[in-house]
This record gives C-alpha cells, structure tokens and sequence, in this order.
C-alpha cells in the first residue's frame, strides 16, 4: 500500500466513515472497526460513522449505538469509505463529497477507486480483511477483533466460498484468539432467523422458477407480499444463498421490488458464470461469485434481460 492510513488521518480534527446502504456484515464491521481503530491511534480527532440503520443482530459492536442513521449537515477535514465506491454511499454522498480528503478502502473487483486515496484489494475475502492487513496488530483488542471477525465471516459465508484462503482462516484464528463468543456470534449474527425471515424464505423457495434447463432459478418477493409480512430489505438476507445451494444450478438470482418498475437484483453463481460481469452490464458490481444490481422494468423484462448474459457465458462453458 502506497499510502499510510494514520499518517493521512493524524491532522485531522473531524473523520467520517461510510459504507453502502443496505449495510451488511462486511460493512458494519468494517466501519465499526475503523472507528475504533481511528479512537485508539488518534484520540484528538471525532470519529463518527453514517450508515443506515444496521439490522440490530450487529448491536454488540462496539459503537453500534452511536452510528448516526439521521444524516445531518456535517463537514469532515477526512471521510473514509467502505466496502463500496462513492455510488452506493446513498445519504453520506454528500459527506464525501464535500471531504478535506477522501479515502477509499474496499474489496469490489468492480469498484475503480472514489478517492483521493485509494486502497482496492480485490483477491481478498472481505474489507474487514483487507483493514485487519493495514491496522497494527498491537491496537488490536477484543472488540476491534470482533467487528473484523464479523465482516470476515459474512463475506466469507463462514470461511466457505471461494474467497476463503490460507491467510483468512490465519487471521480468523489471530481473532478468536481475544477470546470473545464466535460460535454465539456465528449462530446470532448469521444463521438466525426471525419466524418471519424463515416465512418469507420459505415462501421465495416456493415459488422459485428454474429455467435454462435446470442451471438457473430465479425468486421474486414483491412489495404486497414484503407488505403482508411486515418485511424490510434485511430480512431477506440468506435467501439468495439459499437458492444457490439448490443441485445442478449454476446462477441464482434473487429480486425483489424496490418501486414502480424497479428491483433490487442479487446473483450467485458457481464458477461457470461471472456475476460481476452480469452485474456490471445493468449498472450494478460485486464479486466473480456473489454480485447484484438494480433494475427497471418487469419481472419478466428484468429475467430476460439477465438470462441474455447468463446464457452466454453457459454456452461458453
Ligand atoms: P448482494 O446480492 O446485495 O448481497 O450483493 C452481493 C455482492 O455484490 C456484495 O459484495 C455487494 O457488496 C455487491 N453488490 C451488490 N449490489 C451492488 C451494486 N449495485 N453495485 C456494486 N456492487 C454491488
Ligand atoms: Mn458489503
Ligand atoms: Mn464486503
């Protein structure tokens, strides 16, 4: 890394950090972490993190009451984002916008660097990894190491996909070694359910359609069924994972309705298809195995529109 995180934040007086909307796992650890980070190796400056509000599974971070989710008229000498370029940051754009400095530190294959700064590592799993790789491990404690450890797992789908390597699993086991509850963690941050998370599961996996002679499924939740269940966007976390795990499919793809004509698109796939690339051609990025992106138009359009892509890429398989 070409530049030093301290040394970029050591005159600064106030420091804001974002990730994207729809924070997840990574996201909510990463810019917790960094806060903490940034308190212990800078304690002259305000440190503050923007997110809108995490699903509350996350409240045992350190810092998790504080995160402000109201966006108010602020200004920061620096503003760091994570996890995400500038085009997902939602209401703290303007934070970034107006920054002294701007940094970006992230994992997106997709994402070309928003900053004045930047710091892409796309090889590895998580950005939680990618910020355990730049802190001094002698600031490290329990709770930094919890909040690294939690954006590690759900990125990784606990040390499972693909972007799993040696070295995750060498910190994932530096992190336990502060002695908190990960298998609590694990168990309460990632496999739990409400009742009506697992209903609205349930009913995504029912109506699942496969097509494309069994590689591919697709599910839909739209917003009168988000309605009836009384549903946010966080609830449906798990489901696309879910579909994937389904024999003989090599994409799945999960939507549902954001507006009028609109939905929020997520992709996994196995090694035959690139989502990032099929995301990327709609506007959206992410991962080789894990992406998403927002879409216009029906159901219908939006599926036929993606299995265009999709299709190609198993032809050429
Ligand atoms: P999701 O399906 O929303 O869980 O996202 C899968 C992966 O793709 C995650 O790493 C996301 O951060 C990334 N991703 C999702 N939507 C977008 C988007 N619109 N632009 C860039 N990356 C995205
Ligand atoms: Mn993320
Ligand atoms: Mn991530």
């Amino acid at each position: 890394m070409e530049w030093n995180l301290l040394v970029e934040c050591q005159d600064a007086k106030r420091i804001g950090i974002s990730g994207h909307v729809r924070p997840d796992g990574d996201c909510v650890g990463a810019c917790l972490a960094m806060q903490m980070y940034l308190r212990k190796c800078l304690p002259q400056a305000q440190v503050k993190v923007f997110l809108e509000k995490p699903a509350d599974i996350f409240r045992e971070l350190k810092g998790f009451d504080e995160i402000d989710s109201a966006f108010g008229e602020e200004a920061f000498d620096v503003f760091i984002v994570l996890d995400c370029a500038e085009d997902r940051l939602g209401d703290a754009y303007r934070y970034f916008q107006t920054a002294g400095k701007r940094i970006n530190i992230d994992h997106h294959i997709t994402n070309k660097g928003c900053g004045d700064l930047n710091h892409i590592v796309p090889e590895v799993g998580a950005t939680c990894e990618v910020l355990y790789d730049l802190m001094d491990g002698e600031k490290l404690d329990r709770e930094l190491a919890m909040a690294l450890y939690v954006g590690i797992i759900h990125d990784t789908g606990i040390f499972q996909y693909s972007n799993t390597t040696p070295a995750t699993m060498e910190k994932g086991a530096k992190l336990i070694s502060y002695g908190f509850d990960f298998p609590r963690l694990i168990q309460e941050t990632f496999y739990q359910k409400t009742y009506i998370q697992s209903n609205i599961m349930g009913r995504a996996l029912l109506e699942s359609i496969r097509f494309m002679e069994g590689r591919c499924i697709v599910s839909c939740i739209d917003r009168k069924v988000m309605q009836f269940y009384d549903a946010e966007p966080k609830d449906l976390d798990g489901i696309v994972n879910q579909l994937r795990n389904i024999g003989g499919i090599d994409c799945a793809i999960f939507m549902y309705q954001t507006d009028v004509l609109e939905y929020k698109v997520s992709l996994r796939t196995s090694e035959k298809v690139n989502a990032a690339e099929v995301a990327s051609f709609f506007g959206g990025g992410g991962h080789a195995r894990a992406a998403g992106c927002t879409m216009r138009g029906t159901f219908h359009d939006c599926v036929n529109n993606l299995s265009l892509h999709i299709e190609k890429q198993l032809d050429n398989t």
